[in-house]
């Protein structure tokens, strides 16, 4: 923060700190710091869902979501919400594999941070630039599309949610990308009920 470098605080919320994580936000208004907090924690890349014990309820959800809007957060969600719904069927489902990708300490190439058992190359037998050029994989990934996922094209809590092929991924033993955790469009029709509902009080009653 000295050297004026941006700096945000990622604040995972789990069954551990839901008690806890309101005293990150506010710590972070105190030194002027964006805090992110994100309720719904993926599961672990290995597809055992074997972190999901700690993973929160809806109900749990739900109130992190009411502490988010008492806490000032309504008009940054309000504001992605904008952001999302105005995206473009044909607009690319991520950024992954188009502006960056993750190397292992082994060598090992993947798409994003999260999705680390999807192998897009290794460095023992090609360079960085030979595998961003010419993965078939990567290649397959960047063609991938909004309008791909059926399901989200139209729906009216598209605003509140990431679609996230890495996050559907790890959800499913067979590592499918495309196949959607029902857990997900409840959590997204929530935040958008509640977002709705606290704006309609702080406005007296009108539309939000
Ligand atoms: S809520 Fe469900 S259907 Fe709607 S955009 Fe999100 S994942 Fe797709």
């Amino acid at each position: 923060m000295k050297a004026k470098i941006p700096v945000q605080i990622s604040c995972p919320v789990m069954k551990q700190n839901k008690d806890d994580f309101i005293n990150v936000i506010r710590w972070g208004y105190d030194n002027n710091i964006y805090v992110a907090v994100e309720p719904v924690i993926f599961a672990s890349y290995d597809h055992t869902g074997e972190n999901l014990s700690n993973r929160l309820s809806l109900e749990e959800i739900g109130k992190v979501f009411d502490y988010e809007l008492t806490e000032g957060y309504a008009e940054t969600i309000s504001n992605f919400a904008k952001e999302k719904e105005a995206l473009k069927d044909d607009d690319p489902i991520c950024s992954i594999c188009r502006y960056s990708f993750c190397i292992s300490v082994t060598g090992e190439v993947y798409p994003c941070v999260g999705w680390q058992s999807n192998v897009i190359g290794t460095l023992d037998n090609q360079n960085l630039s030979e595998i961003w050029k010419n993965s078939d994989k990567i290649k397959c990934l960047r063609k991938i599309k909004r309008k791909d996922f059926v399901k989200c094209v139209d729906c009216k809590d598209k605003g509140y949610c990431t679609v996230c092929m890495m996050s559907n991924s790890n959800e499913n033993q067979d590592g499918d990308a495309f196949r959607i955790n029902e857990l997900y469009c409840n959590v997204a029709k929530l935040k958008h009920e509640k977002l709705t509902i606290y704006r309609n009080k702080s406005s007296g009653g009108g539309k939000n």
